[in-house]
């Protein structure tokens, strides 16, 4: 009884001090403040793009920081949150990339950029309805899969009714691919699974996603196949990232097609078009180009939506993370 009231105050009225849970006694409040603290890690940037995309670059206790990104849309709220400071996976279209992995984040350090985000939305107490932030995607900086038993952790706070109470339908955890644990994952985290596919060939995927070198496309699409519960009203998004003359030619959207319906996947294609970030080997398709893939996509019955960029001109949008991105000088961020 005693922990569904604190966690009630916690996760669903945003105290940050024992001494507010009206219903615990003095005494106990004492014993608490004694032994655990709430708390808040400090939130060092904070931008808004010219779309409302919200930006927080977050410092956690040792002064390693991270970053989240809220993304408003007309029937939705979707917070994209960081699951390691870097990344060791090197994808190379991915501006995270470019930074060494420094840790993974505790599962508090997870939630509590969820905290932040309702602290800034004014989302306390929790809304019966109506809430902001509506999903939640592990799509940040670093690869949660390389940091289970924390992101474990965490999303079970994020679906329990008494923390932050969302419904696994609405977290999304992307992957780059780590075989082994797909499986595992679908299990005991029981969310929405994204693959960052992004090719259609090992030849290519081998160059844009290096851990396709040790877990090759088919490995990958098996355990797709496999995940637990992913049926036709639960698909797999496929992340496909459109760079120019690099994966986006309609041969590569046909192989797609044929690689969906090869290994049976319930799937659907998130089509995104490049975003750039300082030094970036790539390009982004022509926009025709996109509109082509994702019609001949289409065309064979599965969907594929091109996913508009959203706060690029705050470097929030997919692939620019990087908690180095204050750093970047204006100039070089207007030219972007
Ligand atoms: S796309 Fe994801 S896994 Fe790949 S480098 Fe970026 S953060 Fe890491």
């Amino acid at each position: 009884m005693r922990t569904s009231q604190v966690w009630n105050w916690i996760y669903h009225r945003g105290v940050t001090e024992f001494s507010a849970m009206a219903n615990i006694s003095k005494s106990l409040q004492k014993q608490l403040e004694a032994n655990f603290i709430i708390s808040r890690p400090d939130v060092t940037s904070y931008q808004i793009s010219e779309d409302g995309t919200r930006k927080y670059l977050v410092r956690f206790r040792d002064g390693n920081e991270a970053e989240s990104v809220f993304i408003p849309d007309e029937d939705r709220g979707t917070l994209c949150i960081s699951s390691q400071v870097g990344c060791t996976l090197n994808c190379r279209f991915c501006y995270t990339g470019t930074q060494r992995l420094v840790r993974n984040l505790s599962a508090n350090e997870i939630v509590s950029q969820i905290m932040i985000a309702r602290d800034d939305l004014g989302e306390w107490p929790t809304p019966t309805d109506g809430r902001k932030i509506t999903n939640i995607v592990l799509m940040g900086m670093g690869e949660p899969l390389y940091n289970f038993e924390n992101v474990k952790k965490a999303v079970l706070i994020l679906r329990d009714p008494e923390g932050i109470q969302m419904s696994r339908r609405r977290i999304t955890l992307s992957t780059a691919g780590v075989v082994p644990l797909m499986e595992r994952a679908g299990r005991e985290i029981g969310v929405n699974l994204a693959v960052s596919l992004h090719a259609v060939t090992d030849e290519v995927r081998d160059k844009l996603v290096p851990i396709n070198r040790k877990y090759p496309i088919h490995e990958l699409l098996s355990a797709c196949r496999d995940y637990p519960g992913a049926h036709n009203a639960r698909r797999i998004t496929f992340e496909y990232i459109m760079l120019k003359d690099i994966n986006d030619s309609d041969a590569d959207a046909k192989k797609l097609v044929g690689l969906i319906h090869k290994y049976e996947l319930p799937a659907k294609v998130n089509l995104i078009p490049f975003n750039p970030w300082p030094g970036a080997p790539y390009e982004c398709s022509d926009w025709e180009r996109i509109e082509k893939f994702s019609s001949l996509i289409f065309k064979s019955g599965v969907s594929a939506p091109i996913r508009m960029p959203r706060g690029r001109d705050i470097m929030a949008a997919c692939g620019q993370l990087k908690s180095a991105s204050i750093k970047i000088k204006a100039s070089e961020r207007k030219k972007l």
